[in-house]
């Protein structure tokens, strides 16, 4: 049983050959397209002061790089569950 990647909602079956639906409305894969933009925008803010304090500022601001890790994490878990494509099959 697949789900809607953006709000969970159960997606009906579909019989037949083809890619699944990854959403259950266009409202649903609209906002997951602007979702992904804002997490990329995001990941690469969080590239970005990673690179500076370790470059610049390692001896000051060392402790934030655990939280910049903790948070790239968070957010490239959910960058694959909206990108994740249905050719991989669940035995
Ligand atoms: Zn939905």
């Amino acid at each position: 049983m697949s789900k809607c990647r953006k709000c969970g909602r159960t997606l009906p079956e579909r019989a037949g050959p083809g890619r699944k639906p990854a959403y259950c409305s266009p409202g649903c894969r609209r906002a997951a397209e602007y979702e992904l933009r804002r997490i990329q925008r995001a990941l690469e803010a969080l590239e970005d002061e990673h690179r500076d304090i370790r470059l610049n500022w390692s001896q000051v601001f060392a402790d934030r790089l655990p939280l910049l890790e903790a948070e790239r994490d968070r957010l490239e878990t959910r960058l694959r569950e909206l990108l994740d494509d249905d050719t991989e099959t669940h035995a």
